[in-house]
C-alpha cells in the first residue's frame, strides 16, 4: 500500500518518520511519499545564520516535558540543547513597567505583578464553581476563575505568546485542554494543582502545574537541526516543489493532482498542510470538509530580530523576555532575549533580541514592510527598555498566515470534520490547525495518527 502525505512541515515530516520506522512485513503500508510545495521542507521551522547570529524564523524552541518530541530527537541521534537559567526569568509589561513573573507561591505574594486585590481574587479561585460550557472563551474562563486583573495582566499576554490570539475568541478547552480537565476534575485550578503536586511527589515525578511546564529546549544549530535530521532519515520519501492542487477518489484510493500537471496515485492520503491549503485541495472531493477547513483563521505575525553590542543595552540582559498585555495598547506582542535563552545565538559581546508584532490583536501591522517593522520594534524598545542605539544587525521574518486560531466553535468544526472524514476511508487530516499548535503537539499528534493509520488497516503499531 502507498501512503502519500501532503505537507512537509513538522507535522508531515514527523508523521512520515513515525510511519517509516514501523515499515515491516506485517505492516500493510509499504511505500511512503511526502509532497512538499516549497523547495525546502520544514514549514514554519527555519533557522537562518548570518554575521555570527542565529535567527529563528518562527519556532525558537519546544518544551521538553512531552515524551514524543524527546523520543524523536533521540531516534534521530540529536542532542537537545536546554535553555539557560535566564530563561526562567520572565516579565510582563504592565502599567508602563516591566514586572517579573513570580516562580513560586511565596514570590507571587511578594511580587508587584498584581495589586493586593488582584492577588486576593486569585486566592478566591477554589471557591468559584465549575462551569460546563464547551464554547467558553479563554477570556471568560480566566475572568471567572482568576478575576479581571489576572486575566488582563497574565492570561491575555500568555495567549499572545502562544497563539498570537484574541482570548475573547479562543476556545479555552481547545486551546488549553489540560486547564479545563483540571477544572472539571477538581472543581478548582488551585486545588487541582495542589493535589497533582502531592501525587507527583509521592510517585517521584517532577513538579506539575496547570501550565505547560517543562524546560524550553532547542538544538545547538537551531531548530532547523531537527528538520535536517528528518530530511536525512526520509531522503527518498520526500518530493520537494510538489504542490498538491486537488484530490479525487478513485474508489479504491485517491488521485492527487499536482501543480505542473503531474498526478500521484495513492491508496491512503494525509493532508498535513495548513487548513486553508487543505480547503483548496478538498474543494471537489468534499465541500463540507473544505469549507470547515477554510473557516479556521490565521492572523499574521512578524518577527524582527535585532542584534546589538551588549554595552548598548541598558539594564540586565539575563532574562527570557517579556510579553505585553493588550490593555497596554502597545504595538508589539513581546520581546525575547534569544541570546540569553540560548547563548550561542549571538557572537560574543552581542545580544540578539526578537520582537513579535501582529497576531489577532493587530494582524495588519505584521504585514508592513521591513523598514516600518524595524521602526516599530525600535521605537517600542526605546520606550520599554530605553534602548536608543542603532542595532548592529537586523532581520525581518513575516508570516502572513502565522498561527491557526481555535475559535469558540473549534470543537464543533473538529466534530464536523471527523464525521465528514468517515465518508472517505483512507483519507486523514493533521497539522497544527486542529489539536495543538506547539511543536510537541504536532509531533505527538503525528505519532498517534501513524498508529491509527496502521491499526485501521489491520496492522500492528
Ligand atoms: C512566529 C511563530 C513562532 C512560533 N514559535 C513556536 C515555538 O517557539 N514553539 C513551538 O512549539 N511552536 C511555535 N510556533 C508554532 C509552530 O511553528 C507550528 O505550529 C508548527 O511548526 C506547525 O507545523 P505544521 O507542520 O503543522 O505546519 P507548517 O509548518 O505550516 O507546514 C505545512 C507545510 O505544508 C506545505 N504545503 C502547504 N500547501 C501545500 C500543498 N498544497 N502541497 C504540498 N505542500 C503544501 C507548506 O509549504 C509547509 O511546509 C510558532 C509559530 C509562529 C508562526
Amino acid at each position: 500500500m502507498r501512503l502519500t502525505i501532503i505537507g512537509g512541515g513538522i507535522s508531515g515530516l514527523s508523521l512520515a518518520h513515525s510511519l517509516k520506522k514501523r515499515l515491516a512485513p506485517e505492516n500493510p503500508i509499504k511505500e511512503i511519499l511526502l509532497l512538499e510545495a516549497d523547495s525546502r521542507a520544514g514549514g514554519k521551522v527555519r533557522t537562518e545564520k548570518a554575521d555570527g547570529f542565529l535567527c529563528e524564523w518562527s519556532v525558537n524552541g519546544f518544551l521538553d516535558n512531552r515524551p514524543q518530541i524527546m523520543e524523536l530527537s533521540k531516534e534521530l541521534a540529536l542532542s537537545p540543547l536546554k535553555s539557560s537559567d535566564a530563561a526562567r526569568r520572565r516579565y510582563v509589561y504592565s502599567g508602563g513597567k516591566l514586572r517579573q513573573l513570580p516562580e513560586s507561591p511565596g514570590a507571587f505574594l511578594a511580587s508587584d505583578v498584581l495589586s493586593p486585590l488582584g492577588k486576593l481574587r486569585i486566592m478566591m479561585e477554589p471557591f468559584i464553581p465549575r462551569k460546563t460550557d464547551p464554547g467558553e472563551s479563554l477570556a471568560s474562563f480566566a475572568r471567572r476563575r482568576l478575576g479581571k486583573e489576572a486575566y488582563e495582566t497574565l492570561i491575555n499576554p500568555m495567549a499572545s505568546g502562544i497563539f498570537a490570539g484574541d482570548p475573547e475568541n479562543m476556545n479555552v478547552t481547545s486551546c488549553f485542554p489540560r486547564v479545563k480537565t483540571i477544572e472539571n476534575k477538581y472543581g478548582s485550578l488551585i486545588k487541582g494543582m495542589i493535589k497533582l503536586a502531592k501525587e507527583a511527589k509521592k510517585s517521584g515525578k517532577g513538579p506539575v502545574g496547570a501550565g505547560p511546564g517543562g524546560t524550553l529546549t532547542s538544538y545547538y544549530e537551531g531548530m532547523e537541526q531537527l528538520i535536517v535530521a528528518l530530511k536525512v532519515y526520509l531522503s527518498d520519501n520526500i518530493r520537494l516543489g510538489a504542490k498538491a492542487l486537488s484530490i479525487e477518489s478513485t474508489g479504491k484510493g485517491f488521485l492527487i493532482y499536482l501543480q505542473g500537471g503531474d498526478k500521484i496515485e495513492t491508496d491512503l492520503a494525509v493532508l498535513a498542510c495548513p487548513a486553508y491549503e487543505a480547503s483548496h485541495i478538498l474543494k471537489d472531493l468534499d465541500k463540507e470538509l473544505s469549507s470547515t477547513a477554510a473557516d479556521i483563521p490565521y492572523p499574521a505575525v512578524s518577527v524582527v530580530s535585532l542584534g546589538f553590542r551588549a554595552e548598548k543595552i541598558p539594564g540586565s540582559t539575563d532574562l527570557f523576555g517579556f510579553l505585553v498585555p493588550g490593555i497596554e495598547g502597545r504595538k508589539i506582542l513581546g520581546t525575547l532575549y534569544d541570546s540569553s535563552i540560548f547563548p550561542n545565538r549571538a557572537p560574543r559581546d552581542f545580544v540578539l533580541l526578537r520582537v513579535m508584532t501582529g497576531g489577532a490583536r493587530a494582524s495588519a501591522l505584521a504585514m508592513k514592510d521591513d523598514d516600518a517593522l524595524i521602526d516599530i520594534a525600535r521605537s517600542e524598545l526605546k520606550d520599554i527598555l530605553k534602548i536608543t542605539a542603532e542595532p548592529d544587525f537586523h532581520r525581518v521574518f513575516r508570516h502572513e498566515k502565522a498561527i491557526p486560531q481555535y475559535t469558540l466553535d473549534h470543537h464543533e468544526k473538529l466534530a464536523g470534520m471527523d464525521s465528514a472524514l468517515t465518508r472517505h476511508p483512507g483519507l486523514y487530516i493533521t497539522g497544527n490547525a486542529y489539536r495543538g499548535v506547539s511543536l510537541p503537539d504536532c509531533v505527538e499528534n503525528s505519532e498517534k495518527l501513524a498508529r491509527k493509520i496502521i491499526t485501521d488497516r489491520g496492522g500492528s503499531a
